[in-house]
């Protein structure tokens, strides 16, 4: 099978402003024909994209701190990828694996079989979106243990379906207009360190405790699952307070709760281990995956403890596209790049590299909060030293500045006052270099800005 690579210089390039010309000629097309219920974080189009850079119609090359929200971890074309989807696309497209069968779905299962955290026997079911896998972890769950309540934590993201936006927390954008929404959903605090009322030092016990409450409450005996993000992503990249997680596991193995880890946004790779539950040595009883899982294409899978996966009765889960034989084959591509732990390790590297570059901002500015995160999902909050108040403002000003200079980050958090940074994984040295001192400089910028404006109010 030969393939036509095309080579993307990995290097930042400003040709024309950023939207050029042409992006905004199509952007003013796709205003008459596409929905106004998409937001669109920069409206620039892409041509090819490669590596860690996005090149846009007007020649621009635009360095990706994005990965399509933390999906393209092996690179925007990743050779192993198009390899196995070309050979694939080469022989069929779908067969629909409730009909008739292939043996690269069950390649995709053992592999995440053998690789998601839990040393015991497991199953694995495929599907094309994270939203679809949370809600069949859900139906798992219930299947199993014939109880109907889950268990969810401030901050959290689960996806834009019906139930899971019942789990999402943020109201705007997600949730607004669209209920009413499934009912049995409850949520607890998660044990953010920045903002704990009482702390940091207090974040653990305490949000355990109010689990432990709200249980005792409801009736521990009525909850089939407790779902969580081994560390935030919309809500923020919040990394729980050390001993949360193994806490939660506790508390769930004592009442008999299926533990499901959300780890569509921080697994495969991007936290520098394999899961970023390894970190603190959980394991949930069903782990979901997604995003980074087949460099691209939609994919997602529910791995599980295999008699809670073969507690349903057959027939009972699925969909036409479930596992599609294309994404099937980009995920095979996938488990090639990771074999030899370059990115994994990669991953490590770069939070080396940006902590360097960004950590120096908490002391020469007064606009940064935190700096956080683990491996190759960081983030950096904006808030008032000392007060903490938000500044969303700031966020997005900072964020429009680095998008002017060729530089995609994205903005996260409830408060809407966080930047996160998702670079592939495959992102050379240089580059990651070159990313990180454009935001650097621009939050410089913007934070001696703020300083002169809070200065001018002081006069007057
Ligand atoms: C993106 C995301 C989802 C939803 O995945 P979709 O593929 O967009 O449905 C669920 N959970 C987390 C943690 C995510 O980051």
């Amino acid at each position: 099978m030969s393939m036509t690579l095309v080579s993307v210089p990995q290097s930042r390039l400003l040709a024309t402003a950023i939207p050029g010309p042409r992006s905004i000629e199509l952007h003013a097309e796709r205003l008459k024909h596409v929905t106004s219920g998409f937001g669109i974080t920069l409206p620039v189009f892409i041509d090819r994209a490669e590596g860690a850079i996005l090149q846009d119609v007007d020649g621009n090359r635009i360095v990706d701190f994005a990965s399509g929200i933390a999906v393209t971890s092996v690179g925007a074309s990743n050779p192993r990828v198009q390899a196995h989807v070309g050979d694939q696309l080469a022989r069929f497209t779908h067969t629909c694996f409730m009909v008739t069968e292939y043996d690269s779905f069950t390649e995709v299962c053992r592999w995440l079989n053998e690789h998601t955290p839990g040393d015991f026997e497991k199953r694995t079911a495929l599907f094309s979106t994270g939203a679809e896998a949370i809600e069949n972890a859900i139906k798992i769950a219930r299947s199993a243990t014939g109880r109907q309540k889950v268990l969810v934590f401030d901050d959290a993201y689960h996806g834009r379906s019906l139930l899971t936006m019942a789990m999402t927390a943020k109201e705007n954008p997600y949730k607004l207009n669209f209920g009413p929404f499934p009912a049995e959903v409850h949520r607890a605090p998660f044990a953010a360190p920045l903002r704990w009322p009482t702390g940091a030092s207090h974040a653990t016990a305490e949000a355990l405790a109010a689990v432990e409450r709200i249980l005792t409450a409801e009736g521990p005996e009525t909850f089939a699952a407790m779902v969580i993000e081994p560390i935030q992503g919309e809500g923020g990249f919040i990394v729980p307070s050390p001993g949360f997680l193994p806490g939660l596991r506790e508390i769930a193995t004592r009442h008999g709760i299926v533990f499901v880890l959300d780890e569509i946004q921080a697994g495969m790779g991007r936290t520098g281990t394999l899961f970023a539950s390894n970190d603190e040595q959980v394991a949930g009883d069903i782990t979901v995956t997604a995003k980074a899982l087949a460099g691209g294409l939609p994919l997602s899978a529910v791995t599980g403890r295999v008699e809670l996966m073969n507690a349903v009765h057959a027939g009972g889960l699925g969909g036409t596209y479930a596992g599609n034989p294309l994404a099937c084959a980009a995920a095979l591509g996938v488990f090639e790049a990771f074999a030899d732990g370059t990115l994994v390790d990669n991953a490590r590297q770069i939070e080396a590299t940006a902590r360097a570059i960004l950590e120096p901002l908490l002391t020469d500015t007064s606009i940064v909060a935190e700096v956080r995160g683990r491996g190759a999902m960081l983030a950096v909050e904006f808030a008032d030293r000392g007060t903490l108040v938000p500044r969303s403002e700031l966020a997005k000003d900072i964020a429009a500045r680095c998008h002017a200079q060729g530089l995609l980050v994205l903005v996260c958090g409830s408060y809407g006052n966080v930047i996160r940074l998702l670079p592939p994984l495959v992102i050379e040295t240089a580059l990651l270099a070159d990313g990180l001192n454009v935001l650097r400089d621009v939050i410089q910028q913007v934070n001696a800005a703020a300083q002169a404006a809070l200065l001018e109010t002081v006069a007057a």
